[in-house]
């Protein structure tokens, strides 16, 4: 059946997806001037299967984004992180430092996801809600995307459009179909986590540490990975577990069986019970350590976890979309400020190499931590050990959760160096 296909809409950037990856993205293009489209196939508040943690990299990049981060919006506190592990309880506040904030922060996915949006809205992107992407528009002769397809409807069921762009951002999130239709796959060789996660009325729903329990087994097996348990302040828990396709349990686990048989060990009156779930378990991939890659592409720019920017170390992604987000609005803007095209392609090129720069080492330092965490007995030698030594965690939580100083203190700069050290291939 012949359809009509209305005229196509253009701007100098379309970003796909308003997640943080492309809600940031979108947010610093639009300050800096540039007409940017932000294509999201969902309406808002949405919900995203998340843990809703928040470390002092994700706060550093809302403070930069002028989010107000006040208790009335809806923002959480927290302190740091409580460890629970080897039959030790740890806490260990946010590290002092002069390069991220002292606190993170929780809040429903529903909630932060819309705010960013808003956010990139209010900066002058345009966000068009109920608008899915269905594949690339691209140049005949030189196979460069020049656009995408779309269909309105978070379903893809209403009629067609098309958009045209100088360059595509792809932010639509581990699946990445825009990437994948441009024969951008994920890596094998890199590490991948599976997360379920779900929300429980709770006495613990005040709680001002974020709660890591590192003792997953499966029958004797000590799994690599982490159950967390996250107070929400708004009477409830986020509570979920993950786990790395590094041993030989993955893609063998039932998650959802773990998670319950995890949480038949608490205390009954923290209330993680089945009478109390407010949501269905839910799950999905964390695609970690740079695990889709090249991030520049005919024309197409991945963010967040459509180039699969999740840290390995804690599974942590969110800043990292945002920080990503950062990193490309500020190449793409200096790119077509430049007035001939082999410059431009240029400008866009060097991208990778900045994302390489800002993680690359760390990353791989990631990835090689993940394959020794693999080993039950080599995990299970680790959470013995170091347990015990408060010193040796609050080193581990700087190299965990990548806080560091440029020039700070004796472990600042081990954590700095040896990412710096690590073999970086690009
Ligand atoms: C169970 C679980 C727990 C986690 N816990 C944490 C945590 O506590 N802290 C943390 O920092 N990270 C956590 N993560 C990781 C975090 O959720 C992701 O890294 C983060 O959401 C990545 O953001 P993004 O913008 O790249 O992608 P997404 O958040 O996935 O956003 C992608 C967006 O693109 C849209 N989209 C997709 N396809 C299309 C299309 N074709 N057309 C238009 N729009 C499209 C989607 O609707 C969505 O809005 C967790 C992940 C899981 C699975």
């Amino acid at each position: 059946m012949h359809q009509h296909i209305p005229p196509a809409d253009s701007a100098d950037v379309i970003v796909v997806g308003a997640g943080p990856a492309g809600s940031s993205t979108a947010f610093h293009l639009a300050q800096a001037g540039l007409d940017v489209l932000l294509l999201e196939k969902s309406q808002f508040p949405r919900e995203k299967v998340c843990g809703d943690g928040l470390t002092p990299r994700a706060v550093k990049q809302l403070v930069g984004m002028g989010i107000p981060l006040s208790a009335e919006d809806g923002w959480f506190p927290n302190k740091g992180l409580r460890i629970i592990g080897g039959g030790v309880r740890l806490e260990l506040d946010w590290p002092d430092l002069a390069a991220y904030p002292g606190y993170g922060l929780m809040r429903s996915r529903r909630g932060f996801d819309e705010a960013l949006a808003r956010a990139a809205s209010k900066a002058g992107a345009r966000l068009l809600e109920g608008v899915s992407v269905t594949g690339p528009v691209l140049d005949e002769a030189t196979g460069r995307m020049t656009g995408v397809t779309a269909r309105a409807g978070a379903d893809g069921d209403g009629p067609p459009r098309t958009y045209q762009a100088r360059v595509v951002v792809a932010a639509d999130g581990n699946s990445s179909r825009l990437s994948v239709a441009m024969g951008l796959r994920k890596r094998d060789d890199r590490p991948l986590g599976v997360a379920v996660r779900t929300y429980y009325q709770t006495p613990r729903h005040d709680d001002d540490y974020l709660e890591s329990w590192l003792d997953l087994w499966d029958g004797d097996r000590l799994l690599p990975g982490y159950g967390w348990i996250f107070g929400m302040g708004d009477g409830t828990s986020n509570v979920g577990l993950g786990l790395l396709n590094t041993s030989a349990a993955f893609g063998h686990t039932d998650y959802h069986a773990l998670l319950r048989k995890w949480l038949k060990g608490m205390p009954t009156e923290w209330g993680y019970t089945e009478e109390n779930r407010t949501q269905p378990i839910r799950g999905a991939a964390l695609p970690m350590g740079f695990n889709r890659t090249p991030h520049y592409h005919q024309g197409l720019l991945l963010v967040g976890d459509a180039g699969g920017m999740v840290n390995p170390f804690n599974g942590e992604g969110i800043a990292y979309a945002m920080e990503s987000g950062e990193i490309l609005a500020r190449t793409i803007v200096q790119a077509l400020a430049r007035s001939r095209r082999a410059e431009t392609e240029r400008v866009l090129a060097g991208y990778p190499h900045a994302l390489s720069q800002a993680y690359g080492g760390y990353y791989a330092l990631g990835r090689t931590f993940v394959k020794l965490i693999g080993k039950p007995t080599l995990m299970r030698i680790a959470t013995k050990h170091s347990m015990g030594r408060p010193a040796l965690m609050r080193f581990a939580l700087k190299l965990l959760a990548n806080l560091t100083d440029p020039r700070g203190d004796a472990s600042d700069r081990l954590v700095n160096g040896l990412s710096r050290l690590a073999p970086n291939p690009e």
